[in-house]
């Protein structure tokens, strides 16, 4: 349905309204003067036939007297006389002969003036031509009321011709009146109606901005001073509304950023979901653990996006129970394994209804793998100075019970504890020097200097060669003198070292150790420098290989023990690199060798 303006609601109702109106009361005063007129005219006539009744009745008898009464009573009177007799001829008439007159018994005012009362008719003449009030009064010759005594009728006549000519000549000028009076209330009910309507478009104009989200404009303030009480009083409660509403929308575009800014920035990741599984919202931490697009994912099946059993059963056990599960579960991707300590907790909306279920994800897989790291470490370092205070205190209380009365069993027994005692010498040193560069990274203390890298690799060559030479392993260094490392000497140096006497301890008498370093990358700052010491030795298996950096992590722990390892190279040497912000990555095959590889920041020297 189509809606007319408010204007052309009033404005052609008043319009007709009025129109009616006026048209009604011009017939009504039109009919009722009319009315007055005839009455007028009417009791005008009675009363001039009840003057000359009397003189008509004694005339009777004399029908020229009679007849030249009439022609003159008549003409003064400006009055049309006629008598009738009886038989309904035409006895005189002052405006007509008689003879020529038809007879007129059958006239209605006549009729009821023989049956002895007045009678009145208005109608047309044809004899004159026009419209006449007729009233006919009885006429007896002693002036009784008997009807059997009525002789003969007078009729007093008047044209009303005059008189409609009056009327139409007062309505004409009610109608130009009226086309007036409808033209001023026309332009009247105009204005009042714009008065109303204006204020209103104006408003519904300031409502649409408010729809829009702009509450900059008021709708108080753009009322004319014509504009009605109501239509102000309406204008200010929408101006509170709309304040109100600017305020709550705030408020909840401010607790939505909040909320977006806590959600996104959680290192958690949260998932929601609806009753079907479908993402309501998900942050960037549950779609970076999960690999999933996280702008796409709302709308979408949980499961069509991530293909997991146990998280399924699990969301779907909240939804039907409504009680919350916290389990830890293993997820299985490309590289390898994920442990997820996993949180569902049923979501409610305002009215308490279930809506879906909060996933709440923590990957706990470092975390699994430190403790189990700690877990270790503590029991492998006391496992690990246990074995030789064990040894130590055996052997001495072997020599307390009498064998160092036995020379030669004693000073073998006392290189035993000497030996013990060296490990557990260098075990304690390893530690120490450990947690020394582990605590000094961590406070940032290490001094880091650029120098030429090749100095560096020579200096723990020549520590290594007395070992090397001692068990028949060549050492060889192949690194251009350009290159320049930012890096503490000593402790790289020590990495160094570190490696070369791993070489050396697991190489065969005549292998070759190789400590290599070449410069990789673009030109310019982001040059790195890759150091490898490479042995043909007995090699690690891959399954050691993940670990190997670990404190006390041994790939084969008799052998280490039988070198005289402490299983703390390698996590020395890790710290280092990470000192020095490098990496380490180590390649390895079972009996054909091992590959170390340092990379560090450097550059070549202008
Ligand atoms: P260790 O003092 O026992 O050598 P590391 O931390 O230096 O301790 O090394 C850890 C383990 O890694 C060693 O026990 C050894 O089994 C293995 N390993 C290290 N370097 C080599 C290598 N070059 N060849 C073979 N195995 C190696």
């Amino acid at each position: 349905m189509r809606h007319k303006k408010l204007i052309w609601h009033i404005f052609p109702a008043s319009l007709l309204t009025i129109a009616v109106s006026i048209v009604a009361i011009t017939w009504y005063a039109t009919t009722t003067i009319h009315d007055f007129f005839l009455d007028h005219v009417e009791a005008d006539l009675t009363a001039r036939a009840g003057l000359i009744r009397s003189r008509v009745g004694v005339l009777l008898g004399d029908t020229p007297e009679l007849r030249s009464f009439c022609v003159q009573v008549g003409r003064e009177s400006v009055t049309r006389i006629t008598v009738i007799s009886k038989d309904g001829s035409v006895l005189a008439d002052s405006n007509e002969r008689p003879e020529s007159m038809e007879n007129h018994l059958k006239r209605p005012e006549i009729a009821r003036a023989f049956a002895g009362e007045k009678g009145q008719s208005l109608r047309f003449s044809k004899t004159l031509n026009e419209s006449m009030l007729y009233v006919a009064v009885p006429v007896q010759r002693d002036g009784g009321a008997d009807p059997a005594a009525i002789q003969a009728v007078l009729r007093m006549a008047v044209p009303v011709t005059s008189i409609d000519r009056a009327l139409s000549g007062i309505q004409m000028r009610i109608a130009f009146g009226s086309v007036l009076v409808i033209l001023v209330s026309a332009l009247v009910v105009l204005v009042i109606s714009r008065n109303i309507s204006q204020p209103l478009e104006k408003m519904k104009k300031n409502a649409e901005a408010f729809a829009r989200g702009d509450f900059s404009q008021r709708m108080q303030g753009h009322q004319s001073g014509s504009a009605s009480l109501e239509v102000v009083s309406l204008a200010s409660s929408m101006d509170r509304m709309a304040e109100m509403l600017n305020e709550k929308i705030r408020t909840i575009e401010t607790d939505r950023k909040q909320l977006d800014t806590v959600f996104s920035s959680m290192v958690e990741a949260v998932i929601a979901v609806d009753v079907e599984e479908r993402i309501i919202s998900i942050n960037a931490a549950a779609a970076r653990l999960l690999g999933i697009d996280h702008r796409q994912a709302p709308g979408k099946l949980l499961q069509a996006l991530v293909r997991h059993i146990e998280l399924q059963v699990q969301i779907g056990r909240v939804l039907t129970t409504g009680e919350s599960v916290e389990k830890e579960i293993v997820f299985r991707e490309q590289n390898g394994e994920k442990l997820l300590q996993v949180r569902i907790v049923t979501l409610y909306d305002g009215k308490a209804r279930k809506v879906g279920a909060l996933v709440v994800i923590n990957d706990v897989t470092k975390l699994r793998r430190l403790e189990t790291i700690r877990r270790d470490f503590v029991a492998n370092v006391s496992h690990e100075l246990r074995t030789p205070i064990t040894s130590i205190r055996g052997y001495v209380e072997t020599l307390l019970d009498g064998a160092i009365d036995n020379r030669e069993d004693a000073i073998k027994f006392l290189q035993t504890v000497q030996r013990q005692s060296d490990r557990l010498n260098a075990i304690i040193d390893d530690l120490l020097a450990l947690s020394r560069i582990e605590q000094e990274s961590s406070v940032g203390d290490i001094l880091l200097q650029e120098g030429p890298l090749r100095m560096a690799l020579e200096s723990a060559v020549q520590t290594c060669q007395i070992e090397a030479g001692r068990v028949g392993v060549g050492l060889v260094v192949d690194c251009p003198e350009d290159i320049l490392v930012t890096m503490n000497h000593t402790l790289l140096e020590q990495a160094i070292v570190n490696l070369l006497v791993n070489a050396v301890k697991y190489s065969r008498k005549d292998d070759l150790v190789t400590v290599s370093a070449r410069l990789t990358g673009d030109k310019g700052d982001g040059r790195k420098v890759t150091i490898t010491v490479r042995d043909t030795g007995c090699g690690i298996a891959a399954e050691h290989l993940p670990r190997l950096f670990e404190r006390f992590y041994r790939s084969d722990k008799a052998r280490s023990r039988a070198v005289g390892g402490t299983g703390l190279g390698l996590a020395i040497v890790k710290h280092i690199v990470q000192a020095h912000g490098g990496k380490i990555d180590v390649r390895s095959q079972e009996g054909v060798g091992s590959e170390f590889t340092i990379t560090l920041e450097g550059r070549a020297a202008d």
